[in-house]
């Protein structure tokens, strides 16, 4: 369902997630210019036309069914972070199309698996012809900011149009889990963020268009103290085990996290994915971490840290920590033997309707092969609690929430703070 609202004579069409989370597609449009935010994927959709035997045919059939916005039909598309509900097909873009991104640099980085996937994932990478460039150039008065998200990196786009001003925050947390246990890593992730540089500057806002993620969640992730705890206690309780951790390769933050933790206890990490051993190969060297880590012996690896092969392994276990990603820690354990009491934390950071997981499969893998199995949420959003400060900071004077399935209760919320949703 298109929303659209219009403030000075300029238009702001939600052509998707509003009242739904997953796939962001906001069209700004004034006489003389017409501007996207986002073009994300609606998994929530996806799951009803595809499964494991029925995938997509191409972009076309999935913008047909609604999945993935029409994007194409508009030149100028600004992605906030790199989660596929956001940042949606590239490849159907047309080759005039200018497209803005928080960092070119990580997103090639992250693309590059995908290029050649068999699957309908092989559309995400744009054609050669796109012009992908960093948000910061832009000249078309968008300001990006960074704010903290379970994707590294992350803006907000704030458009600075001469009628109306506008805040689109993409998704955003105020919390983090490193802050706490290594806050000089942490301001070498981020710095300058969002709420303190709209204070710092000055920036007025009419119109701010917010995610509300968290007032439809159906269960309250933890925030940082208590993923932080359960982390040091799963490590200093099961001393005798292997310890498996699932990350997402674009969350940095818990990537740095569960380092400090293996560091902390003495213990080896090594990658067993060849994505995610990519990626923590890039962020370590992007942010100067430099200790111990190894990577699993096989061949279709490239070799960047040292080799450890999987007899090691199982003859080791308790020395080591797996970094893996999901669905890795079953192979592994099926080829492998005698992994029975292994530890599994596994960190889910966002809900169903974002990234299209199903763990049910999982959880009977899990199960036979007697694992213990610590799944922790931590959220890559604010809390509802945490809304006033926002308001309070940014002071806008219209609200429009979206990626949230409660729209009616943030804007019943926003009234009691005396704000006002458009
Ligand atoms: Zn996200």
């Amino acid at each position: 369902m298109t929303v659209t609202k219009t403030v000075n004579g300029v238009e702001i069409k939600i052509l998707q997630g509003y009242n739904e989370i997953g796939g962001n597609c906001i069209v700004i449009k004034d006489k003389d210019s017409e501007i996207v935010f986002d073009q994300g994927i609606r998994f929530s959709r996806f799951r009803k036309f595809y499964n494991t035997r029925i995938q997509p045919l191409s972009p076309q059939e999935m913008k047909e069914l609604g999945i993935i916005p029409p994007s194409d039909e508009y030149k100028k598309i600004f992605i906030s972070h790199y989660h596929l509900d956001h940042l949606g097909l590239l490849f159907h873009l047309p080759p005039d199309a200018e497209v803005y991104v928080p960092d070119t640099e990580i997103l090639e980085k992250f693309l590059e698996p995908y290029k050649n996937s068999p699957g309908w994932t092989t559309y995400v990478p744009p054609s050669v012809a796109i012009n992908i460039n960093n948000a910061i150039s832009n000249q078309d008065n968008v300001i990006p900011f960074y704010v903290e998200h379970s994707a590294y990196p992350a803006v907000a786009y704030y458009l600075n149009n001469p009628n109306v001003r506008i805040l689109y925050t993409g998704d955003f947390r105020l919390t983090s889990p490193i802050d706490s246990i290594d806050s000089e890593l942490h301001s070498k992730i981020h710095n300058k963020l969002l709420l303190k540089e709209i204070t710092a500057k000055g920036y007025s806002t009419d119109v701010l268009i917010i995610e509300g993620t968290n007032f439809s969640s159906p269960s309250t992730p933890t925030n940082e103290y208590t993923f932080n705890n359960i982390v040091f206690e799963i490590f200093n309780i099961h001393k005798n085990s292997l310890i498996m951790v699932l990350l997402d390769p674009l969350d940095v933050e818990a990537i740095f996290t569960i380092l400090h933790y293996v560091n902390y206890y003495g213990r080896k990490p090594v990658i067993t994915n060849r994505r995610l051993l990519k990626m923590i190969d890039y962020w370590t060297r992007r942010f100067g971490w430099n200790k111990e880590i190894y990577q699993l012996l096989d061949e279709n690896f490239e070799q960047v840290f040292e080799v450890v092969d999987e007899e090691e392994l199982t003859k080791s276990q308790s020395e080591y920590v797996i970094l893996t990603a999901k669905d890795e820690p079953i192979e592994l354990a099926r080829k492998l033997k005698n992994l029975e009491g292994t530890v599994v934390i596994s960190l889910s950071t966002e809900t169903k309707s974002e990234s299209g997981e199903d763990e049910s499969v999982e959880d009977v893998w899990f199960k036979t092969l007697g694992f213990i199995v610590y799944r922790l949420r931590i959220s890559g959003h604010y809390y509802p609690y945490e809304l006033r400060d926002i308001l309070d900071t940014i002071k806008p004077k219209y609200v429009i929430p979206v990626h949230t399935e409660a729209s009616r209760t943030v804007c019943e919320f926003v009234k009691r703070f005396g704000y006002q949703c458009l």
